[in-house]
């Protein structure tokens, strides 16, 4: 069970010495206890304090990884709010595609393909499905380690290993060696077997039953066998059943502190329809209602892109925009007569203006002004995208000495300001009004800087 705040408190130092960041220890027990402080952050704190200050240090809700460890791994759970406007969520929805062992070869082929191929950039992000779900579909171990062994021959991606029986599991973990999949799954019927497995092997488990009851009572099992990187199914198979399970999970670990549904959850659209668009609806329901791994059974661009869209703005921190550093970005090797645009530190911006000049091929530099994470608009209107800051960051990118043709191009959404940086700017420089839409950026490159 969590801590109090003032439970905590009794276990600080009590110099208020505001090393921690706040003035006394008493915030800093409150704040610890709300999950808005890490322990770590006092450096007095006792060992003995330590250990007993653990559980309410701990996300209300474990953190799970799984697959090879290093950047590839893949991590469900940690979160520590019902709302991401309270905090922020920390890891994102798992996106796994399935390949059944009983499908015919080129079906397997293809998904492993698709599951390869279909990656995108986005704000600076590599965004793709994370894992890779076996399924033992064919009830026969030999088939089920034949599809496991090709996958890990074509693929380094986590793995979930899906099957009710522990002989397929054990056979399939041989060729897993250092992979640590996360096994799916443990139920009333096998969870001595799968467990006693899942500790051997130092993985994930996975526990499915039918209802938040079931779930709980093998999570305590399992956790009384020394086993404790969990996931739960609470067996829901139909939207309603999904979203009432989800958000009752979330609501018992993080307000009640429910120990025994503190682990993330795995949602299974693959087991619910065999209709792509539906499928995609399903996830993109479990996205924001809580799902910590979603297995979908098969990706296409058109479902997966909007499913990586929607998952991306989710768990983007709403208090942090995402921004690009303030500087000089040099594109198509830009020489002394070549334009200078300016645009603002959104990355969004930055990266479709960013996009569009590369996409021109046109050699042009490009100054980002520190709005902190504003679009140009929004930005302007809080008086960071001013003619004196523009004229500022000018001075100091160093391309007075640099150019002969001396243009700056300022977005069309701030054209009033044109006056101001005239008046600002050091002499030489002319000013010009860009478009409005990043989209028209090639086409007035090419017409006005021929
Ligand atoms: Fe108290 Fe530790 Fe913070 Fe110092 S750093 S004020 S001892 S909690």
């Amino acid at each position: 069970m969590a801590l109090t705040g003032v439970q905590i408190f009794k276990l600080l130092p009590k110099t208020n010495c505001k090393e921690c960041g706040v003035p006394t220890c008493l915030a800093f027990a409150m704040n610890l206890a709300a999950g808005k402080a890490e322990l770590s952050q006092c450096p007095h704190v006792s060992e003995e304090s330590k250990a007993q200050l653990s559980a309410a240090s701990a996300p209300p809700i474990r953190t799970v990884e799984f697959g090879p460890p290093g950047p590839l791994a893949a991590r469900a759970g940690g979160e520590t709010v019902l709302f991401r406007h309270e905090k922020t969520f920390y890891n994102r929805t798992v996106l796994a595609v399935r390949i059944r062992d009983d499908e015919p070869a080129a079906e397997a082929d293809g998904k492993l393909s698709r599951f390869k191929e279909l990656r995108y950039v986005r704000v600076g992000l590599q965004l793709g499905a994370d894992a890779l779900a076996l399924a033992c579909a064919s009830g026969n171990p030999g088939t089920f380690e034949a599809l496991v062994k090709k996958a890990s021959a074509a693929t380094d991606a986590p793995v979930i290993l899906m099957s009710d029986r522990p002989d397929a599991i054990k056979a399939a973990l041989a060729h897993l060696k250092g992979k640590r999949p996360l096994v799916y799954a443990a139920d009333a019927g096998n969870v001595d077997a799968m467990g006693a497995i899942a500790k051997e092997h130092g993985c994930p488990l996975a526990v499915r039953a039918d209802g938040l009851e079931g779930v709980a009572a093998l999570t305590e099992k399992l956790a009384g066998m020394g086993l404790h990187d969990l996931v739960i199914d609470p067996g829901s198979r139909t939207p309603r059943r999904v979203l009432e399970d989800q958000v009752a999970i979330r609501r018992l670990s993080i307000q009640k502190q429910l120990r025994p549904l503190g682990y993330p959850t795995i949602g299974l659209p693959c087991e619910m329809t065999d209709d792509p668009v539906k499928e995609a609806m399903l996830a993109s329901l479990m996205i924001p209602k809580y799902a910590g791994i979603v297995v979908l059974g098969d990706i296409a661009g058109h479902t997966l892109f909007p499913l990586l869209l929607q998952r991306l703005n989710i768990y983007t921190d709403p208090q942090r925009p995402m921004k690009t550093d303030e500087g000089l970005y040099e594109f198509s090797s830009p020489g002394a007569e070549s334009p200078v645009l300016v645009t603002s530190n959104f990355s969004l911006t930055y990266f479709i203006v960013s996009g569009e000049i590369e996409n021109s091929r046109h050699p042009a530099f490009l100054l980002v002004l520190d709005t902190e994470g504003l679009s140009v608009l929004t930005s302007w209107a809080a008086g960071k995208f001013s003619g004196d800051r523009v004229a500022a960051l000018v001075k100091k990118s160093g391309l007075d000495g640099k150019l002969q043709r001396k243009e700056l191009v300022l977005p069309g959404a701030v054209a009033s300001i044109l006056g101001e940086v005239e008046e600002e700017i050091s002499k030489g420089w002319k000013v010009h009004v860009g478009p409005r839409e990043a989209s028209a950026i090639p086409a007035y490159l090419k017409q006005t800087f021929a």
